[in-house]
């Protein structure tokens, strides 16, 4: 029911205006901070406080703004516990609202309930803010322009979360429009749905309310939005600075070094790449230096990794330094103690120029605290496109040269050279291939025969690893062995020597000895004892027929590890061989210390270049070692009946060489009928 008695409402049209500025600029605020909230970064909680403050903030201040210029045509007395009270029902609504319509799972009704919610606090606000107004006389509704009004609020506050939600570019300025549209159009048809009573004739139409009442609302509302809103905006923008600055540092840990501030490898291989290209359509040259800082590892072990990285980080910058304005000149730090330089050669300045100018920038010592160091590095290059024709041979190229410096004495500045470097390569290559060989099936076993050199009797037979490798063919132990030591590979392939080697020999008739050799790192490496242990229950193979043999060198490269090892496998009741003897030290220490049970006398022995008579007497002497420690003599290397003859008249009685038989395969070995396989 209308009812309209005689005094006749009136907006001030100015802040009108100023009430819908506040409610875009407010609404623009929220949907940012409500965008940021829903970015799904962290921080999430502080989002949605400043969003519902935002919000709340924006549909109070829109509604008092207003207010403040609204002539009721009566006197009008605010009452301020309802007035704040209106401000939390607008804020708190908002972030019931906005967490709701941020609400994860898979419930695709979040938004618009959230954007109903938000709506119905606008609602709200305004009718107990509208409480919040005593005016004399009576107060009445117009019931169908609250409805209007209520639903004018919550359907575009829907659409405005819907929008926001919805992951379109103009999602923000969507919800910033809607979201001020259902603040706006609640406002102004829940003002048309009010009427008020008769009786105050004769009052001042050009005062809404009081003076102190007005002064302290318009106050209120400056400092609250300007305190929201303004504070909300810098903390948006610093917080766009401060993603700006995060994006910017993960371009650079992407592409420099965090310790040198240098490049990286990855910003190399994009300027090496750009660089080649360059050079190709130029018909230029392009100079890559490999630089590496020697004996680093002992910098940082011995004065702690504060002073390694001092130094990477010094020579970084010096080497940068010299880089510096130099066109395509550049300086990368590959990881650890490595550096890569580019230099185009087709300018005045050489190879060599470039090289002699990074070596004086490098040589300055360096202040550690009080200490000093002087750096040294070793130098690799190769030339685009004279070693190389492609980004990665280059590189490679130079890292060889680098390796090339890097062990020898005399020089540390190498320029790739295909004939000394390819060796390197090859090794490299083979390694590669070394690591697929054992999964690949391309090792096997020969077995040589270990004869008593009285009755021609067998009494053994050696185990010999064998490598057919798919392109190149049969490689020989001495070869690939070291390459296995290096790599660590020896490790796993030794063992699958020896579980190869005890798994044949138990079903040997008769039941020979078999010997398996030992590399030094498998003797450093813990665990030898028990795979041997392994192995024997295994395959089943009576200990006492198993034997490792080893070198002096082996033993010693940790002696005290070793001793323990040896003993331990001793104990199993498995034989220990001294390899090679007469190559290395020679050492009556290792014959005190180890308990061999057998002494291998090397064959450059035979082959080298004393008289018979010589050579017998060394035997002898070797004879009596053994004696004296009670270990038995075997000579190895015999491929001539003389060399027997001289083996007999010494009075050494084990012996092994060409003369007996060449390492075999095993298939071969039992077709001579020597040896017999049990099924
Ligand atoms: P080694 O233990 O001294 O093995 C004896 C080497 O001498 C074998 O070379 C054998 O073929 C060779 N040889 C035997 N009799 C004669 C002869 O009358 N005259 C000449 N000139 N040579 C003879 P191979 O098989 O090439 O093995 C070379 C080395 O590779 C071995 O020396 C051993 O140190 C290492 N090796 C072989 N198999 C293994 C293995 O399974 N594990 C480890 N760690 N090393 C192995
Ligand atoms: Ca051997
Ligand atoms: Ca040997």
């Amino acid at each position: 029911m209308r009812i309209n008695h005689g005094a006749v409402a009136d907006h001030s049209l100015a802040l009108v205006g100023v009430a819908a500025l506040v409610c875009l600029a407010g609404a623009w605020a929220t949907s940012r901070f409500f965008q940021r909230m829903t970015d799904g970064e962290d921080e999430r909680g502080a989002w949605l406080f400043l969003t519902a403050l935002a919000s709340g903030v924006t549909i109070w201040c829109t509604h008092f703004v207003d207010i403040l210029g609204y002539r009721p045509g009566v006197a009008m007395e605010l009452d301020w516990t309802l007035t704040a009270i209106s401000l939390v029902i607008a804020v708190a609504g908002s972030a019931a609202g906005f967490l709701l319509a941020a609400g994860i799972g898979r419930f695709a009704g979040w938004p618009a309930l959230g954007g109903a919610v938000v709506g119905l606090s606008v609602s709200s606000m305004h009718y107990v803010g509208m409480t919040a107004m005593h005016m004399p006389g009576s107060m009445s509704w117009d019931s169908e322009l609250v409805v209007l009004s209520v639903t004018l609020g919550v359907i575009p506050a829907v659409l405005a979360l819907q929008a926001a939600r919805s992951g379109s570019r103009h999602a923000a300025n969507q919800m910033c429009l809607l979201f001020a549209a259902s603040v706006v159009l609640m406002h102004f048809t829940g003002m048309a749905s009010m009427r008020h009573g008769s009786g105050m004739a004769g009052m001042d139409m050009g005062t809404p309310m009081n003076q102190a009442s007005q002064y302290a609302l318009a106050i209120a509302i400056a400092v609250m939005s300007f305190v929201t809103i303004g504070a909300g905006m810098v903390g948006y923008v610093i917080d766009g600075h401060t993603r700006a600055v995060t994006l910017e540092r993960f371009r650079r840990l992407a592409m420099y070094d965090v310790l040198t501030g240098l490049p990286n490898r990855a910003s190399l291989n994009d300027r090496l790449d750009e660089e080649i290209e360059r050079a190709r359509q130029h018909e230029g040259r392009l100079g890559l230096i490999v630089i590496d800082v020697d004996n680093f590892k002992e910098i940082n072990d011995l004065r702690g990794h504060p002073a390694g990285d001092e130094v990477l980080r010094v020579l970084g910058a010096r080497m940068a330094e010299l880089t510096q304005g130099e066109d395509g000149a550049f300086i990368a730090r590959m990881g650890g103690d490595e550096f890569v330089a580019l230099c185009r050669l087709d300018g005045s300045r050489g190879l060599t120029g470039f090289v002699d100018d990074l070596r004086r920038v490098l040589a300055p010592s360096i202040a550690l605290g009080a200490e000093t160091i002087v750096p040294r590095a070793s130098i690799g290059a190769a030339v685009f496109p004279d070693h190389a024709d492609d980004a990665e041979t280059l590189v490679n190229n130079a890292d060889l040269a680098m390796y090339r410096a890097k062990s020898d004495p005399l020089h540390n500045v190498c320029l790739y050279d295909a004939s000394l470097d390819g060796r390197t390569r090859s090794r490299r290559g083979l390694s590669a291939d070394l690591r697929e060989a054992l999964d690949r099936d391309e090792l096997f076993l020969h077995y040589q025969v270990q004869t008593a050199v009285e009755t021609g009797e067998p009494l053994g037979y050696e185990a010999l690893l064998r490598w057919q490798h798919p392109q190149r063919g049969l490689i020989s132990p001495d070869e690939f062995i070291p390459l296995a030591e290096d790599t660590r590979l020896i490790v796993p392939i030794g063992a699958w020597v020896l579980r190869t080697a005890c798994a044949e020999a138990v079903r040997w008739e008769p039941p020979y000895r078999v010997s398996v050799n030992v590399s030094a790192v498998q003797l450093i490496e813990p665990g030898l004892a028990d795979t041997v242990r392994d192995v024997l229950a295994e395959t089943g193979l009576p200990a006492d027929r198993l034997e490792l043999e080893m070198t002096e060198t082996a033993v010693f490269t940790d002696r005290e590890h070793a001793l323990r090892t040896l003993e331990e496998v001793k104990a199993m009741g498995v034989g220990v061989a001294l390899d090679d003897f007469g190559v290395g030290y020679s050492s009556l220490d290792a014959l005190r210390s180890f308990p061999f049970d057998r002494i291998k006398i090397d064959r450059s022995f035979f082959s080298g270049s004393g008289t018979p008579q010589q050579t017998v007497e060394l035997i002898q002497t070797v004879l009596s070692l053994g004696r004296t420690f009670g270990m038995a003599v075997l000579a190895e290397g015999i491929e001539t009946d003389d060399q027997l003859a001289l083996l007999s008249e010494a009075g050494c009685g084990e012996a092994q060489g060409f003369l007996f038989g060449r390492p075999t395969a095993l298939e071969d070995i039992l077709l001579t009928g020597q040896l017999t396989r049990a099924q």
